[in-house]
């Protein structure tokens, strides 16, 4: 978070608050409530992320992703337990209750809805979104994000192809198909992205790469995986598995 930011919290935090606490709790100082909601917004959203099939996430991997210390987040595991929001034992894997699912959803929503909002109405491209909607999705009003939707026209996916949860933070994922599984002969239609740094959009981007085109795999090099694709007026275009890896689409 940029120093502009995290004074402009401050200042507004620390104003005094008369009557109705802003932060829903009044026994603990604003300013420390807000950035321990934040802190909490993004472990609730690296668990949702992180999580396998059985909806379980190592300590260790998450400790991994947020590049925060064991102990740090067996602290804060302990504090989300308590308020219901994760299953947490000792050594056993961590797995977010229907209330910490739901946050997490609802969380990922304002994400999203954001990231479609930059792009469509203010014109940002869909490499450079992301890390503004890092410091939006913390907003707290539920009006705000209702009306973005509104605005948007019920967007189902944002700018990358990543679904929208609904607002009960309910989210459906399609069933894609990577780039990097199909066959030579295959086409399909470029339906989502699964990273969405500024580098590997900028990379798509360069290469005229993005949503809803039709990609024809032409050859495929057995020795590395990367792949000779046709599309729109490319011809013969090389793709590394490191990209193929990260398109997902819907099979012709
Ligand atoms: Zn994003």
């Amino acid at each position: 978070m940029s120093n502009k930011i995290n004074l402009l919290i401050l200042s507004f935090a620390l104003r005094p608050v008369a009557g109705k606490s802003h932060f829903g709790s009044s026994n603990c100082l604003p300013y420390f409530c807000v950035m321990n909601s934040l802190t909490e917004e993004n472990y609730l959203k690296a668990l949702f992320s992180l999580a396998d099939d059985k909806g379980e996430v190592g300590v260790n991997e998450l400790s991994k992703r947020l590049e925060i210390k064991m102990p740090t987040v067996n602290s804060m595991m302990k504090k989300l337990a308590e308020k219901k929001l994760v299953h947490y034992e000792s050594y056993k894997p961590l797995r977010l209750t229907e209330k910490g699912r739901k946050e997490a959803g609802l969380i990922i929503r304002k994400h999203r809805l954001t990231e479609m909002f930059l792009v469509e109405k203010m014109g940002f491209g869909w490499e450079e979104v992301h890390e503004i909607a890092e410091q939006i999705e913390h907003i707290q009003s539920a009006a705000f994000f209702d009306k973005m939707d509104v605005l948007l026209g019920y967007p189902k996916v944002d700018p990358h192809g990543s679904p929208i949860p609904d607002k009960s933070g309910k989210l459906v994922w399609r069933n894609y198909q990577k780039l990097s599984n199909c066959k030579v002969g295959d086409t399909i239609t470029l339906a989502a992205v699964i990273e969405s740094s500024t580098e590997f959009l900028t990379y798509l981007n360069g290469r005229e790469l993005r949503l809803g085109i039709k990609i024809k795999i032409k050859a495929i090099e057995p020795f590395d995986g990367s792949m000779t694709v046709s599309y729109g007026k490319n011809t013969s275009v090389v793709l590394s598995s490191t990209v193929t890896e990260r398109l997902l689409g819907e099979m012709l």
